[in-house]
């Protein structure tokens, strides 16, 4: 098993995609229970393009990068279709009251 580091691009995001051993899922079904990839180091990921996976402290880092992207997306798609003017503020205005719950927390 290969282990890729990065040389010189440690801070730099790496472009992942899906382990084609456990489909992205981080674990493979073994006889009785499931087990943790090693194709991908469990975590699902693999360097896009050479399919090599990334040592335990590259892919900590990577996969925060790729929450990170993911968690901006969520809040992108949180706040709707980007609509300008003043319609937009009124439909922001107005979800803000009917969802009122979002904010209570708990
Ligand atoms: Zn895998």
């Amino acid at each position: 098993m290969k282990k890729a580091h990065v040389p010189g691009f440690r801070k730099a995001q790496v472009e992942l995609e899906h382990c084609s051993t456990c489909k992205g899922k981080a674990v493979v079904q073994g006889v009785s229970y499931e087990l943790v990839c090693i194709d991908c180091n469990g975590s699902g990921w693999v360097m896009a393009g050479s399919r090599m996976v990334l040592a335990s402290d590259e892919l900590v880092t990577q996969l925060s990068f790729k929450l990170q992207q993911a968690q901006r997306e969520i809040e992108v798609l949180k706040r709707g279709p980007s609509i300008t003017g003043p319609a937009a503020y009124y439909q922001q205005n107005n979800r803000r009251g009917a969802g009122g719950s979002n904010y209570t927390g708990d």
